[in-house]
């Protein structure tokens, strides 16, 4: 088992075609005790329920500074300890340059930066306490390309922040025993995208894909499982590409 004893905190992990579903159940499937974060809508209790009775669930709004203090004591309160916190919740918006409102700004830049941000800053006290830990934060191949298939300018400006705000925690937290990665994913089947697209389209994109064929959730819960392991343990800082080669760089 490559995470036996290990507690790891997943956000916006409880739609169960999410990246962050299928990432609790490959880290509880190496023994992980895992806590699942989600808004009250998602049923993050009923999501860790199908992992199995030692697992849990917690309503905590990522881009609430007081639910996600709340939701990491209680962790820390009934698991004793924090090992691996997986930055996943996030939100998208097709819009172009010009459209994008006030709004829509603050929503799409809230959920991925300021939550990655508030549940870093939450758990790093009970990692430094360790001298061990691994945060992961899911960005996208948008922030790299430029805009990916679906999200916004506002999306890949969100996904870069998650990239230069996991570096910069890497260079600060390496001496404290953290690593701190990110997995850049390309177009993975989710409930993020599964209506926004036609079969027709999806095919397209998929030729334009080396690996000729769409990403799905155990594929990025594979590039996590590695990361929140000690077989990473000499990685940090790093950006994790899972794409199907949809971007060499
Ligand atoms: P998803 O919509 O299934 O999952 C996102 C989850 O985040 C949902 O469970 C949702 O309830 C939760 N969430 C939204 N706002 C929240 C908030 N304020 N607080 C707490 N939870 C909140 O989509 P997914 O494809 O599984 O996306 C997971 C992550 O992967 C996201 O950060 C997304 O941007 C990123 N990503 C996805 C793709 C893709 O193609 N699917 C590609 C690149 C990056």
């Amino acid at each position: 088992m490559l995470l036996a004893d290990r507690v790891a905190l997943i956000t916006g992990g409880a739609g169960p075609n999410g990246l962050g579903f299928a990432t609790a159940r490959a880290l509880a499937s190496q023994g992980a005790r895992v806590v699942i974060t989600d808004l009250e809508a998602a049923r993050p209790a009923e999501a860790a329920a199908r992992l199995g009775p030692q697992h849990a669930g917690l309503v905590a709004n990522v881009t609430v500074k007081a639910e996600v203090e709340a939701a990491v004591a209680r962790v820390l309160e009934q698991f004793g300890r924090i090992d691996i916190l997986v930055n996943n919740a996030g939100i998208t918006q097709p819009r172009k340059t010009v459209d994008i409102s006030d709004s829509d700004y603050d929503a799409v830049l809230d959920v991925s930066l300021r939550g990655t941000l508030l549940c870093s800053q939450a758990v790093i006290p009970a990692m430094q306490k360790r001298r061990s830990g691994s945060i992961i934060c899911i960005s996208s191949v948008s922030a790299q390309r430029g805009g990916g298939i679906l999200g916004g300018p506002h999306y890949s400006a969100a996904k870069a922040g998650v990239l230069g705000l996991a570096r910069a925690m890497a260079r600060e937290l390496g001496p404290d025993g953290i690593r701190v990665n990110c997995i850049a994913p390309g177009l993975i089947l989710s409930d993020i995208n599964k209506d926004k697209m036609t079969d027709e389209r999806r095919a397209e994109i998929a030729q334009t894909i080396p690996l000729a064929r769409i990403g799905v959730p155990a594929d990025v819960a594979g590039a996590c499982l590695f990361l929140a392991s000690d077989l990473s343990g000499y990685c940090t800082g790093i950006t994790l590409d899972v794409n199907g080669g949809m971007l060499i760089h």
